[in-house]
């Protein structure tokens, strides 16, 4: 994707030392290539948002199929736990609440 925002150093250097990061995070048998990371959260005018709780590894396939529902929720669902209360309450626009409650009966076992 050419208009990806560069993600700042100091998150980068997490991306080498935290195991999450070495294998796609949605991890079924469509898994395909290389593992980068997939930017989840877009924002407003703003974008996609450059902090480590919505930047997510994901193989080739399924970054390419981010915007699957199927995916997107799942991304959603492991983004929305990474996050802290405080982290979601910066993106007030967003009913945080609603989507939890979704995704949380959507995937919980
Ligand atoms: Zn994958």
């Amino acid at each position: 994707m050419a208009l990806t925002k560069p993600i700042p150093k100091k998150i980068r250097d997490l991306f080498d030392i935290d195991p999450f990061y070495k294998k796609c995070c949605i991890a079924d048998k469509n898994c395909d290539g290389r593992v980068q990371i997939h930017h989840n959260f877009r924002y407003g005018g703003s974008g996609r948002v450059n902090e480590l709780w919505c930047l997510l590894p994901a193989c080739d396939f399924h970054n390419k199929n981010a915007d699957i529902t199927e995916y997107k929720d799942k991304f959603d669902w492991i983004m929305i736990h990474r996050a802290s209360p405080a982290d979601l309450q910066k993106y007030p626009k967003v009913d945080w609440i609603q989507r939890f409650e979704y995704l949380e009966k959507k995937f919980k076992e």
